[in-house]
């Protein structure tokens, strides 16, 4: 017997007229590239993304074509966005961040049509656009008194685009199951290998992750993506966000603590989300000009492993819940999140923090399982470390193009590269990166949560800890530390804040003080290069 339901697609465009029809009064605030805070409202965000998606059909944009973005998070990102994919194309973020020779090939990979940019970034589509003969032509998010002078042929000015259209446009209906967005992984060895998501995918993903235990976002509340757009759908907040009818508030291209403090504060922020380094340079910020938090009620620390330090700090000094989240582009991008269950509820202080600080439990939609190097399924005791395995409507069951080749287990599980345990309670905690873990005398030491442990000295701006040969114990740990500014510490001081807080048998054989770390596009530890740098370095255990 057949359910009698109706057949109603899961398009994101649905998400968009949701918010037009049910919140067209509330407002999306954007600190702008041009400087000054723009706002309106999911009403007028709706109407412009009409307007753009009517003037990128009239430039013969169809479905299924590439249309590709470098841009901050702003509102016009958004309309370039819901436009694209509103039209049945499929909105291409592109990392800035990338080197020039990898941004022109995943341009040339995807074969983008058009390329919409923020002022900010016409340096480096100067700099591919020779090589990269798909693409049509360049939008400048822009106006026209903000036009730059540009050696860039065929450039488009976005707001005489948008001007010369009306709103009445329907979106077109696709299958739900239709490419709608496209995200390249920075993998760190070979070429970068195409995400591709559905409307169903985002659209899923969206109230999974908006579920009362992880974003858990209402219309009451104001929330502030500080995770780029261009980095896996900015966690799934630009559609989480107006599915709830949530304030939005875009920060633009200013990250530093100063500027995302006064956003918070003017725009009496509620929820926000970003990589650790964004919350290290909020909290130096708040510590040395003694400002406080007056309405932010939770963070989501996400990207890499949240520090001690930043959880300790944002909780005991401000009263801000952390939610610590892990996931990857391939999961669109969230897999977890850290929300205490009753029985971590009513645990002491020291307790909660220790599972807080693990990567967290999945929500509906995750599959989730740890296994050995045979991929048979290991104990959920919170101690057994094995390699995470996920499965969903919103993980990847193969890259654009196949790149990669066939990327599912037998049972359709992908490999997330990750080494992990899960407690009783179903928290998983991040040991490492496969590649990256250090094996030390048949036993694996978390690099993370060394790392984690040493940035909480006041003196640390950056710790990554690598295995280093050892004759005896297989590999060893060297501490890799990048001083604060004017801070001085030693190599002893440093060892001696280790001790107690990790296992006797992971305490770092030797430290190193550098004055750079190397890092992804994404903002990880280049543990690779830093393998490669101090692949000579004798530790003093080594006689
Ligand atoms: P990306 O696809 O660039 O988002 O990178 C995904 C990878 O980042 C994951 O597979 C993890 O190795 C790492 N990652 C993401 N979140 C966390 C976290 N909270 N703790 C530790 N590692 C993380």
């Amino acid at each position: 017997m057949q359910g009698l339901m109706q057949d109603w697609p899961l398009l994101v465009t649905t998400v968009l007229d949701h918010a037009r029809t049910n919140h067209p009064e509330q407002e999306v605030v954007s600190r702008t590239i041009e400087g000054p805070v723009h706002r309106y409202t999911y009403a007028d965000l709706h109407g412009r993304a009409k307007r753009c998606a009517k003037a990128l059909q009239k430039l013969g944009v169809r479905e299924g074509d590439v249309i590709a973005t470098l841009a901050w998070n702003t509102y016009r990102h958004m309309e370039v966005w819901y436009g694209v994919m509103g039209l049945g194309a499929v909105c291409h973020t592109i990392n800035p961040r990338l080197f020039t020779d990898q941004i022109v090939y995943i341009a040339n990979h995807a074969e983008d049509r058009y390329l919409f940019l923020d002022l900010s970034f016409v340096p480096i589509a100067e700099a591919i656009a020779e090589r990269c003969p798909t693409i049509k032509g360049y939008v400048l998010m822009t106006d026209r008194a903000h036009m730059p002078q540009t050696k860039l042929k065929n450039v488009l000015c976005y707001e005489e685009l948008l001007a010369a259209e009306d709103e009445h446009f329907e979106w077109v209906k696709v299958d739900e199951n239709a490419a709608a967005g496209l995200c390249y992984t920075s993998g760190t060895t070979g070429n970068p290998k195409g995400v591709v998501y559905s409307h169903r995918s985002n659209v899923l993903h969206a109230m999974g992750v908006n579920t009362a235990d992880i974003m858990g976002l209402r219309a009451k509340d104001s929330v502030m993506p500080i995770v780029p757009m261009f980095h896996a759908n900015a966690w799934a907040l630009v559609f989480s966000a107006p599915m709830a009818g949530a304030k939005l508030v875009m920060p633009g291209g200013k990250l530093d603590g100063e500027s995302v403090h006064q956003l918070l504060e003017d725009e009496a922020v509620t929820c926000t989300a970003a990589v650790p380094t964004v919350w290290l340079g909020l909290l130096h910020y708040l510590e040395t000009s003694g400002k406080r938090l007056s309405t932010l009620q939770r963070v989501v620390v996400g990207g890499a492993a949240c520090p001690r330090v930043v959880m300790e700090k944002f909780e005991d000094n401000y009263g801000v819940l952390v939610l610590h989240g892990w996931g990857m582009t391939e999961m669109s991008p969230m897999g977890t999140a850290s929300r205490l269950k009753p029985r971590g509820e009513k645990a002491p202080r020291a307790e909660q923090l220790q599972q807080k600080l693990k990567q967290g439990r999945t929500f509906y939609t995750v599959e989730m399982k740890i296994v050995d190097d045979a991929g048979k399924e290991l104990p959920r005791d919170g101690k057994t470390f094995g390699n995470l395995l996920v499965r969903g409507p919103a993980v990847s069951k193969a890259y654009y193009k196949g790149e990669g080749g066939q990327i599912l287990d037998r049972d359709g599980y992908f490999n997330t590269g990750d080494v992990a345990t899960i407690d009783p309670d179903g928290f998983m905690q991040i040991t490492d990166r496969a590649k990256d873990v250090i094996k030390s005398g048949g036993e694996w030491i978390s690099s993370i949560e060394v790392e984690n442990v040493a940035v909480g000295h006041p003196s640390v701006a950056e710790a990554a800890v690598i295995g280093l040969p050892h004759p005896k114990w297989d590999e060893r740990p060297l501490l890799v530390v990048i001083k604060k500014p004017g801070c001085e510490v030693t190599k002893a001081e440093l060892l001696a804040f280790l001790e107690g807080k990790i296992a006797k048998w992971w305490m770092p054989d030797d430290v190193v003080f550098v004055t750079e770390i190397p890092h992804t596009a994404t903002g990880k530890i280049q543990k690779r290069d830093l393998r490669d740098r101090f692949k000579d370095h004798k530790l003093p255990t080594v006689s």
